[in-house]
């Protein structure tokens, strides 16, 4: 029995036998630890029933581990060079297909009508490219995926400031972004040498916990961010401010401060220090004003 891909022996030698060299602009940063490569499964919480989608197998490291634990998973590779070396090396595992594309422009829920059962849990599992952690996270939140949860590698900074709380620093659009789609954590933090090549950056593992049902309720979501992104607009600005020179227009002050006055929400405070919940009393009370 051949060992695991993810030993850095058997990953040097494999990248050695395909004459593979890693194109930084992919973000390939290929992992080889096998311990890590099993706490990032374990968070996963797989059944022997469960289906893997991951984004980005590499030469397989993850895959196999999500293979051993799993019904059966797919997994998006956008480097034409990978595709025969996965063959290859996940060939043990019939249960495993290998999708040749961008995740980006994929159809995500049409793959999932064609390879997992209805109904059948789900999970998205990867250690994400970091030139494109953002996008993807997103496209996977916003097209509303049948998925239970995701579990994904990222930049340690990344993965902050989507679980941040209200009053930290690290608070602001995206995580109100993600948290309205999902109960994020932070599950651990990987140091940089558990990658080839190195990052530059430390990464950590984020744990997302689908909602069944938004947090809020909201009488239009897209300006519930529009609010959202103007209140972050310049930080060192009060809520007042920001409201006024973002979206609604100096002329519009008193407006804006009724509706202060009548959501309970003081506006020399700054926007990161608003709840969800208060940013939605917020832009409803606005939207309903709205012509
Ligand atoms: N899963 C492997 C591991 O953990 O060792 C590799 C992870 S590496 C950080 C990211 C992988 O994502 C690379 O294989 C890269 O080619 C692939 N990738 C980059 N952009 C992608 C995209 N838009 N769609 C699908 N795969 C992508």
């Amino acid at each position: 029995m051949n060992k695991e891909i993810s030993t850095p022996f058997r990953t040097k030698e494999i990248l050695a036998k395909y004459g593979f060299t890693f194109k930084k602009s992919l973000g390939q940063n290929f992992l080889i630890d096998s311990n890590v490569l099993t706490k990032i499964v374990d968070q996963a919480e797989l059944t022997p029933e469960s289906g893997a989608i991951e984004i980005g197998p590499g030469i397989g490291a993850l895959t196999e581990k999500l293979a051993k634990r799993s019904k059966k998973v797919v997994a998006f590779e956008i480097d034409q060079r990978l595709i025969p070396i996965l063959e290859d090396m996940l060939s043990p595992y019939p249960h495993v297909t290998i999708r040749h594309s961008d995740v980006l422009a994929a159809d995500v829920h049409q793959v999932i009508s064609e390879e997992f059962d209805e109904g059948q849990d789900l999970m998205v599992v990867a250690n994400l490219p970091y030139y494109v952690t953002t996008p993807i996270l997103m496209k996977l939140l916003e097209e509303k995926l049948p998925v239970r949860g995701i579990v994904v590698m990222i930049q340690k900074e990344v993965a902050e400031r989507i679980a941040a709380k209200p009053g930290s620093k690290e608070y602001g659009s995206l995580s109100l972004a993600v948290q309205y789609h999902a109960i994020a954590r932070t599950a651990l933090t990987v140091p940089k040498t558990v990658f080839v090549p190195k990052p530059n950056v430390d990464s950590a593992v984020l744990h997302l916990e689908l909602r069944e049902k938004p947090p809020v309720d909201l009488m239009s979501e897209s300006y519930f961010f529009e609010v959202i992104r103007a209140s972050f607009g310049q930080r060192r600005k009060t809520l007042l401010n920001n409201l006024q020179n973002n979206l609604l227009g100096k002329e519009n002050k008193p407006m804006i401060e009724e509706v202060l006055s009548e959501t309970g929400i003081d506006g020399k405070r700054r926007g990161e220090t608003l709840s969800m919940e208060e940013f939605a009393a917020l832009s409803n009370a606005f939207y309903k004003r709205k012509d």
